[in-house]
């Protein structure tokens, strides 16, 4: 057994940046894009969560517009993820999800087929055997195919996947806004120390010549600012599943309740969602909900990205690897965060 009783766990609020001095005029000067590949870029560090009540061809194609990038779940038979695929937009790149065991190679070859050039390899233990079989998979067999992978929490694992061949890397473990994950196993990391841990293990890597995967924070990120954190932390992009979730664009039917509206957000550990999608349910790590419904994906995501832009200005960056550069993160004590919350309600 391993324990270092000094050496604790953060997470977004336990942390600060530090305002510098910015010449930004205009949040219009700030380019917040990333590339996945020289020749792959988005405007946006924004992907979708592969899940049933976030991520099919609508909220593909809404993020799309807005110049990030939407994972097409695959709780669902074959023939109906490539019948989503199919609705995404031609001009786009299209992304699905696939597993590490079971039919994920009959499902990456009919994905392949109707033309999925990102896959992501979803599992919740990435760092795992059959993860590591499944992207020599398809990276033997879809040469050119774009691989996501994960989930990973740790330096180790980031390097593994990434000597395994994955092109982008998800991770954090039990961090999700819909996960158990953490109660029924023990085991987990936040987001922000596994994006920190990641992203020390990436620059020992790159200085040992080694190419890097992306990291992409995934998973228990509520709003911008946690956005801005993940980035100047390390992670080149983010993926969202509560913060799309109730959207236009997210799958399923708006409820009405006391005049108000909501939509369904489902871990897909959930019992809800495996009796959806398998009728029957297991290994129970995930809760499900509905949401307040919050209309367009895209005017969502604009505001989203209108504070991710105020957050570099206040560092005086103008593109998303100076900000990595110039940002001063700083830990911050329980009475400081909650100094950052309205706290004239709380007044007698
Ligand atoms: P959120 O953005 O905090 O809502 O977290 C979304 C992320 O939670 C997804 O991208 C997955 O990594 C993860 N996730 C999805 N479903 C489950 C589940 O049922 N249990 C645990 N984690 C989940």
């Amino acid at each position: 057994m391993y324990f270092n009783k000094k050496d604790k766990l953060i997470s977004f609020d336990d942390v600060l940046l530090i305002p510098q001095y910015s010449d930004i005029l205009s949040r219009s000067e700030i380019d917040t894009s990333v590339y996945l590949t020289d020749s792959f870029k988005l405007d946006i560090p924004i992907l979708s969560s592969p899940m049933s009540t976030v991520t099919e061809a609508h909220m593909s194609n809404a993020i799309d517009r807005e110049g990030g990038l939407g994972i097409i779940h695959r709780y669902n038979k074959i023939d109906f993820q490539c019948k989503l695929i199919s609705y995404v937009s031609n001009d786009q790149k299209k992304a699905a999800a696939i597993g590490a065991s079971g039919d994920y190679k009959e499902r990456a070859h009919e994905l392949h087929k109707c033309g999925t050039n990102i896959f992501c390899i979803d599992v919740a233990h990435g760092h795992h055997i059959l993860v590591k079989k499944a992207i020599e998979h398809i990276k033997t067999n879809y040469e050119n195919a774009y691989l996501i992978a994960g989930n990973v929490s740790n330096g180790k694992a980031y390097r593994d996947l990434t000597e395994w061949g994955a092109d982008a890397i998800r991770v954090s473990v039990g961090s999700g806004s819909i996960c158990t994950t953490r109660i029924q196993t023990g085991h987990g990391v936040p987001t922000l120390n596994a994006v920190l841990e990641c992203s020390e293990e990436k620059n020992k890597m790159l200085s040992e010549g080694i190419e890097c995967a992306l990291i992409i924070a995934d998973g228990g990120i509520k709003n911008s600012g946690d956005i801005v954190k993940s980035i100047a932390c390390g992670a080149d992009l983010v993926m969202l599943g509560s913060m799309l979730s109730g959207t236009k664009a997210s799958p399923g039917k708006i409820m009405l309740k006391d005049g108000l509206k909501y939509k369904a957000y489902n871990g897909m550990a959930s019992k809800t969602a495996q009796k959806i999608w398998k009728g029957s349910y297991s290994s129970i790590e995930g809760v499900s909900t509905t949401v307040k419904y919050k209309g367009t994906a895209s005017k969502v995501i604009n505001e989203i990205m209108s504070n991710v832009r105020s957050g570099m200005s206040y560092s005086g960056a103008r593109s998303i690897e100076e900000f990595k550069e110039k940002a001063i993160v700083r830990l911050q004590t329980p009475s400081s965060n909650n100094e950052g919350n309205p706290h004239i309600f709380n007044r007698k």
